[in-house]
């Protein structure tokens, strides 16, 4: 088969289970890593070492594969559009430049009909951030436009810890009102020329904004998984989308569903297709690159996958012996580091 070979930039655990996915179906896969020890340098193909901003490198990983995808947004846009001239990204550069910045993001979706996020300021200077915290009646979280993931880049507000932020190099912040919320759920869509399919909604819960576990079948009533899921579909759409986006959302007390952010690559969410679904969030990332066509996922029942962070990691051992275990190889623990998961069917008293 030609044009087989498909290009990573990031060797994260995302990363690792796409070199995975790609190689059942008979694709190499091509890693280009910024680190030397990676999740997925076990499992590609082939890699390469280098800062994502080297063109030289860059240029020789567009050379060495036919299609390319990420699995972390957090790449400079310009790298992007410099692979895009030659060969062919999913999701395109559009939808990654879009879902990289909180800024862009917001405004992109509040712009679609019926789609609607927390209300926003974005904050310039001291005086921007105080005016805006208190039209939030300071209940708010200052957020980073770009660069942040796993709460990272985020400040909780309140009326006592502004001060705090009077030396703040303000540059690049959004400030978001604080979502009272009943839960968060999230869909993953995939996308290619002819067909879309979704993933049905899971339930998550983070602690310290870190996803810590997602439950399939989410505690929702029927309106509100096929609100959420049509809400989906038309965000694929407005951004036309070739590939997999995660979409994360708060289900209000009133039910009302606002977007919370988009995430163009297969999600953390998304890790118990792997094991409840006949074709994985991954598997249909590389059928939207390669095959153009999609495989509507068969859920075969229900599934709890629970994050593995930091010291949480050290018992894989013993939950291996009970459970499907998921080892991310990092080098070392960190605090606040998704270090591998575990899944448990079947099962949902908790
Ligand atoms: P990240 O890119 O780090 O995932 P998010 O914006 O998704 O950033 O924030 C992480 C988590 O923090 C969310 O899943 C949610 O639990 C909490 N959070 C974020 N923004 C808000 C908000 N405006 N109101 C309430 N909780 C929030
Ligand atoms: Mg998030």
């Amino acid at each position: 088969m030609k044009n087989n070979r498909l290009g990573i930039i990031g060797g994260g655990q995302l990363g690792m289970f796409t070199c995975i996915a790609a190689k059942k179906k008979k694709i190499e896969s091509v890693v280009l890593s910024e680190t030397n020890e990676f999740s997925a340098k076990k499992f590609c193909d082939k890699y390469l070492i280098s800062d994502f901003k080297n063109l030289n490198d860059i240029d020789k990983f567009i050379d060495s594969a036919d299609y390319f995808t990420i699995e972390t947004e957090n790449v400079p846009i310009s790298i992007i559009q410099h692979i895009e001239k030659k060969k062919k990204v999913f999701p395109c550069s559009k939808v990654i430049e879009i879902s990289q910045n909180r800024l862009k993001e917001k405004k992109f979706l509040n712009s679609i009909t019926g789609i609607r996020t927390t209300e926003y300021h974005e904050i310039r200077s001291f005086e921007d951030f105080k005016n805006a915290s208190k039209s939030f009646s300071y209940k708010c979280i200052l957020k980073s436009k770009e660069l942040g993931y796993d709460g990272k880049g985020q400040y909780k507000i309140n009326k006592n810890n502004l001060d705090i932020f009077k030396e703040f190099n303000f540059k690049n912040f959004i400030l978001e009102k604080f979502v009272d919320f009943k839960k968060e759920i999230s869909v993953v869509v995939v996308k290619s020329k002819e067909s879309s399919i979704h993933y049905p909604p899971v339930e998550n819960i983070h602690k310290k904004s870190i996803l810590r576990e997602s439950f399939y079948p989410a505690k929702i009533s029927k309106e509100i998984e096929s609100e959420a899921i049509i809400k989906s579909f038309e965000i694929a759409n407005q951004i036309s989308l070739n590939g997999v986006l995660a979409i994360e959302m708060f289900i209000l007390k009133n039910n009302q569903i606002l977007i919370n952010e988009l995430a163009p690559r297969p999600h953390n969410s998304g890790h118990w297709s792997m094991d409840a679904c006949n074709e994985s969030q991954y598997d249909n990332l590389i059928n939207s690159i390669f095959f153009n066509e999609l495989k509507p996922p068969k859920v075969i029942g229900k599934c709890r996958m629970i994050n593995l962070i930091g010291n949480d990691y050290k018992k894989i051992d013993s939950l291996k012996k009970k459970y499907r275990c998921y080892d991310y190889f990092k080098k070392e623990i960190r605090d606040s580091r998704k270090m591998g998961h575990y899944v448990i069917l079947d099962q949902l008293n908790f």
